[in-house]
């Protein structure tokens, strides 16, 4: 369920791709070394990031590589040359078309495993764009090129190589990746995006000095960090809510120093919500209360602690005015109706079907109970914190609910 990318996993991409476009307008004051050390780059990394997926599994990621790596193998092999040549037109051509659709079609592709019906029809497409390179490269008379040479011609503007249709299928194409990133949300996907537009602007500005072995290593670098980034996410946010998961508050308090205030948050009778809706239904509402929670005021971090408890951090607040925000955000709650279909009709039908049917079935009426304390210097650790925050959220239960308890109180 969890779909959520927070905005700052954008700006490594866009400073790479930054970096990448001024190392290329910078090329010639690039030291000796690095240049020449560039035209290796993009294996190197393609090696390390294909090691990093047959580690995790993952399939995408490993034809990720394949494509950019052949597609570079092809620029570097047969486009060292002028491109009026008939091998370097026909290599160039076929790679403007072949990339960007099978970089398209391996993000569709289903990404469950090395072994999987789809794995095998993309390590098909993967071989068949090498083959096509090759077999491209086996042409070297103008005249077997025909009438392609006038609908494909190059350099269309000054400055841009690729022919004005190739242009056109890689904007068509960028534009699928750009919405699939926006339809479906995630690291992976981000990454993807920008590794594969890094590569079409490579070829789309192909004449300029070091741009395919620099665009290209920067495409290896963009998906190796959304593959990092993703594992991370693996191991520290909740899938369930798109909160940060206990793994992280562990080490976000371990970091703080005293005077932060830590509230425990916890649904109010959600036992009995589960027996009474079922546990995917109560699985729903749980995602919906952490999105309220995470609209605290107070600049509050707010993690899932386990269950249906949750953790709020305040580190630039007193306590009196973590209590403001902590009562604004459990009337937030109380006050909100939240849909839900009801658990007879909620499983039937298809994913899609359920998907497509928007009408809400029913509304329901969460609480929540809050306890809360502040890391004093009478606290050694900060579990002595959460206890204190967990006995004033018993208290707050104990008070009849759906209410904010201090620790000292
Ligand atoms: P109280 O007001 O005292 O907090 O009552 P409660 O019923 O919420 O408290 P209790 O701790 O007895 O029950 C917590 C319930 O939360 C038990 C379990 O059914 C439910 N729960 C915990 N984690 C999940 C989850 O991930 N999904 C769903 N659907 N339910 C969960
Ligand atoms: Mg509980
Ligand atoms: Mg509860």
């Amino acid at each position: 369920m969890y779909s959520k990318i927070p905005h700052y996993h954008v700006f490594p991409y866009l400073v790479i791709c930054v970096l990448a476009g001024i190392s290329v307008a910078q090329f010639d004051n690039l030291p000796l070394s690095f240049r020449q050390t560039l035209p290796w780059m993009p294996y190197a990394l393609g090696i390390i990031t294909s090691l990093l997926a047959l580690q995790f599994n993952r399939r995408r990621l490993l034809v990720f590589v394949g494509l950019v790596a052949s597609a570079y193998w092809g620029v570097f092999s047969f486009l060292q040359q002028p491109i009026a040549n008939a091998q370097a037109f026909s290599v160039f051509t076929i790679l403007s078309l072949i990339l960007p659709s099978n970089l398209l079609l391996n993000l569709l592709l289903k990404d469950n495993g090395m072994r999987s019906k789809s794995a095998y029809v993309s390590y098909l497409v993967l071989a068949l764009q090498v083959a096509l390179i090759y077999i491209a490269s086996l042409i070297a008379h103008p005249d077997a090129l025909g009438s392609l040479q006038e609908l494909f011609a190059t350099r269309p503007v000054p400055g841009i190589v690729m022919s004005a249709m190739a242009l056109a299928w890689c904007t068509l194409l960028l534009a699928s990746l750009f919405f699939s990133c926006i339809y479906k949300p995630d690291i992976v996907r981000l990454g993807y995006f920008f590794g594969s537009l890094l590569c079409i602007l490579a070829l789309v500005f192909l004449d300029r000095v070091g741009i395919t072995a620099l665009f290209f290593s920067a495409a290896m670098f963009c998906v190796l960090i959304s593959s990092f980034s993703s594992t991370y996410d693996l191991a520290y946010r909740d899938d369930l809510t798109g909160l940060q998961a206990r793994r992280a508050l562990n080490e976000r308090l371990g970091g703080l120093s005293k005077g932060y205030v830590l509230a425990m948050a916890d649904i109010d009778h959600f036992k009995g919500f589960n027996d009474k809706y079922g546990h995917d239904v109560g699985d729903d509402v749980l995602a919906m209360v952490a999105a309220k929670l995470d609209q605290v005021n107070g600049r509050a971090e707010v993690f899932r602690y386990g269950g249906e408890e949750f953790t709020l951090v305040f580190t630039n607040t007193d306590m009196n005015e973590a209590k403001q925000h902590l009562d604004e955000v459990r009337q937030l709650i109380s006050s909100s109706a939240f849909a839900i279909r009801d658990s007879k009709t909620r499983d039937q039908g298809s994913q899609k079907q359920r998907t497509a049917d928007k009408k809400p079935k029913k509304t329901v009426q969460i609480t929540v109970s809050i306890g809360y304390a502040q890391h004093t210097s009478d606290v050694e650790h900060y579990d002595e914190v959460i206890k204190l925050a967990d006995n004033a959220l018993y208290k707050a239960k104990k008070k009849g609910r759906d209410c904010v308890v201090a620790a000292s109180s």
